[in-house]
Parts: structure tokens; sequence; C-alpha cells
């Protein structure tokens, strides 16, 4: 029994933890986490840990001696298997139960797997977990050829580092150009030659028709058309799904991700969902939506702690992200889809630049690439109760540091 029992270890659930307690909270607190390891950072696992600049200590979030010393209790590598809000309790694999006052469900999200032909293989990987990075990392050690099936944030960073660590590599996409579903054309344009001049060959628009490998490990996958590309190793990187079946077993609703208002509550006032797992509705977004990035889960995990210490404060927190390929730098804040008019600022040619997206006249979004300052601004200013129009924008020169002030 627990006053607050979060269910998930990771970003978000630590971080509401860690809150619960800075707000004074002086209850019980109960993480359960079915990874058997302390909660760690996902971003190093497809970047500096795959190069081995990133120890799996240096990973760690809070050492276990914090996590005692601020009485944040974890119960390590066991799954939740059901959540019974009549008795308001949780249970888990191992035949325990927990009961809880307030419940955070903070069950992050999962790959999307290849369901097509030859996803068993050997060789096939997915990139989620820490134990996922030691098994591609051991594959990478072996690899010759490596096909990166998607080209969104994941796939990009990991097809840099086998690059970068002489691996011929091949990047297969559907869509049209890179990162398409979170980045404007022109950055994607620009990524795309960068990664191309480290060597990394794209295969846009393209279907594929099976991953093959006579003897149970890859070698190749086959494209329709006729093309198969050689492949020892194979990275899936097509997208994520929402941890969300335990709460919609329960009765809680359930719309890509669990459905929850702007203080992270559900339907059931004892239960709350935070981070990637959860859909909430986004100012920014102009409507409901699931994020996935580090900054979502440490936001809303202030949210239900603020809400649970009795500070109730609606989520309002500007969206950004950041993704490192090789010796670039990508953040972005704001949200630029549907833009229709951009501004380039610093110098492209050098690497280090930020475009600046509107839409119908007003800022909505900036990506940076290795300009980290003007991330710095663009997070500030489109904080604003009212973010600059073009014309505003252009009068000051496109200058950020003006407009922030
Ligand atoms: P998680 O950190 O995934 O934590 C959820 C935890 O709950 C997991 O440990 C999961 O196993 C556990 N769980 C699920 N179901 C149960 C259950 N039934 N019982 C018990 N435990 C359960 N974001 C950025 O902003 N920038 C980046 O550069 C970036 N790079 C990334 C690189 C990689 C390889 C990955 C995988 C993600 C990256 N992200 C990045 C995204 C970021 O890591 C996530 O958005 C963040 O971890 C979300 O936090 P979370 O707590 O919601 O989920």
């Amino acid at each position: 029994q627990a006053d607050v029992v979060i269910l998930g270890a990771g970003q978000a659930g630590l971080q509401a933890a860690l809150s619960l307690r800075e707000e004074g909270f002086a209850g019980t607190i109960q993480m359960i986490g079915d990874e058997p390891v302390l909660p760690y950072q996902r971003p190093p696992l497809s970047k500096g840990f795959l190069l081995g600049a990133v120890t799996e200590d240096a990973l760690v979030l809070r050492p276990q001696a914090m996590l005692d010393k601020t009485d944040i209790r974890l119960a390590a590598g066991v799954a939740a298997t059901r959540i019974d809000r009549a008795s308001r309790h949780v249970l888990l694999a191992d035949g325990r139960s927990c009961g809880y006052g307030h419940l955070v469900i903070a069950t992050g999200s999962r790959v999307r797997r290849w369901t097509g032909q030859g996803g068993e293989l050997a060789g096939v990987a997915t990139l989620r977990t820490l134990a996922d990075a030691r098994t591609l990392g051991a594959l990478l050690e072996a690899a010759g050829d490596v096909v990166v099936i998607g080209a969104g944030f994941i796939g990009l960073e990991f097809a840099a580092v086998a690059a970068k660590r002489g691996k011929q590599v091949h990047v297969v996409e559907a869509a049209d150009r890179v990162m398409a579903r979170a980045v404007t054309p022109a950055i994607s344009a620009f990524f795309r030659e960068r990664h191309e001049i480290a060597g990394v060959q794209f295969r846009f628009g393209a279907a594929i028709e099976a991953i093959v490998g006579p003897q149970g490990r890859v070698t190749g996958v086959a494209l329709a058309g006729g093309e198969t590309l050689p492949a020892d190793l194979v990275l899936v990187g097509i997208g994520g799904i929402a941890n969300a079946e335990i709460a919609a077993e329960a009765g809680l609703a359930v719309d890509n991700g669990i459905v929850v208002d702007a203080l992270m509550q559900t339907a059931d006032p004892a239960v709350s969902a935070i981070g990637d797992c959860c859909n909430h509705p986004n100012p920014f977004a102009g409507g409901r939506m699931r994020l996935e990035s580090v900054q979502n889960a440490i936001d809303q995990g202030r949210v239900v702690a603020a809400r649970l210490a009795g500070k109730p404060q609606p989520y309002h927190a500007v969206p950004w992200f950041w993704s490192d390929q090789g010796d670039l730098k990508l953040q972005m804040a704001g949200l630029t889809t549907g833009c229709d008019a951009q501004v380039t600022i610093g110098d492209r040619d050098a690497a280090r630049f930020s475009l600046l997206a509107f839409r119908a006249g007003q800022l909505v979004g900036v990506e940076s690439v290795n300009r980290p300052g003007d991330n710095m601004l663009a997070r500030r200013i489109l904080a604003l109760p009212a973010p600059p129009t073009y014309g505003e924008a252009e009068a000051a020169g496109f200058d950020l540091k003006a407009l922030s002030a």
C-alpha cells in the first residue's frame, strides 16, 4: 500500500516522484518498473552509448542512495499486469499486489515492430531499452552492411553512428524525405545532404517486400522494384506505440495514448497518466496530442506532482526536442507542422543556422542546427502570451534576441 503508486520507472515516472518530494509531499511513494535496472535516460542509447562515449552508469538518472534518501521506493524488474480501480490496487506479474491512494501511469511507449516477412531473423533489431542497446551494440560491432528501416530520429541517429564506425549504411524510407512528420522540408533536405556526405545512402518512397535471410540470419532487405540491399544488421525504426493497454483494460479512455486533461488526470480522479503513454491537450498543437520527448516527460511529471501536492498548474510548456546526428545538433522549439512561411538565419553552409517557421502570419516554431542559443531564445519567445507576427519579426531583422526582450 502506498499513497502514490507510479507505474513505470522511466523518465516521467521518476520525475513525478522527485517533484513530489520537492513539493514537500510526505506520503509514501512506490514506483513499479518492469526493467531490472534503476531509471535511466534513453537518448544516449542511439548516440554516445553505441559509440562507447557514454557508459551504462552514466545513463542512470539517480543512484539508489538518492532514492533511499528521498524515500522513493522502487520495485524494479516486475511488470504490473492489471489495475483494479474499484479496490485501488495494481496487480503484479509475480503475484503481489499494491494498493494506491493515487496512481500515476507512466508506462512510456514501445517500438512498432516490423510485421512483414523476415522480422524474426537474427540480426533484425529495434531500439528502445538498455537491453536493446546492448544487443544492438554487439550486432553493430560484427556488422559490415547495415540497413535502417525508417528515416525518423532514432533511425538517423543510428545511421550516423553506424557510418562513423565505418559500416556501409542504407536508410530505407517510405516518405520522400527524412524526419518528414517532424521537421520542415528545408531541414530534411539539409540533413539528407549531410548524411550523404558521411556515406549514408537513402532509398526514398521505398516499399519493402521482405527482410531476407535463407539460414535464419538476415542477409538483405528486398525492395519492391527488385533491388535487394545487403544487410547483416537491420534496425527497424518505424515509430512508437503508447503502452496504454493496461489503462484500456481498466476501463480508462485510450485514443493514441491514455486520455488526460491539462492537469494530467484521467476521468478517474484517483488515476493520472504522464509522458509518452498519454494523450494530452496541448495549447501549441491547438488540440490533443501524444509527445515522445524527454522534456514532455519531465514537464508532465512536474505537473502531476504539483497537483498531488495541492498546487495545480495546467500543462502549458512549449514543446521542444533535440536529436544529435553525427556532429549535427538539431533542436526544435514549438511545432512547425503546417507552416506556410519560413526564414533562415545564420550560416547553412557552416552548419550553424536556424529556420523560423510561421503559420498564418505568426511564429509557431524554430528549428536550429548547432545553434543552441537560438533554441533557448525561441523557447522563451514562443512562451510569450503573443508570439511575434511575421511583420514584427521582420521589423526586428529576425533577430531572436531582440524578439525575446
Ligand atoms: P519511458 O522512459 O520509456 O519509461 C516507461 C517505463 O515504464 C519503461 O521502463 C517501461 O519498461 C515501463 N513499463 C511499461 N509498462 C509497464 C508495466 N506494465 N509495468 C511496469 N513497468 C512498465 N527524447 C528527446 O527529447 N531527445 C532525444 O534525443 C531522444 N532520443 C531518444 C533515443 C532513443 C533510443 C529512445 C528510445 C528515445 C529517445 N527519446 C528522446 C525519447 C525519450 O527517451 C522518451 O520520450 C522518454 O523516455 C519518455 O519517458 P516516459 O517515462 O514516458 O517513458
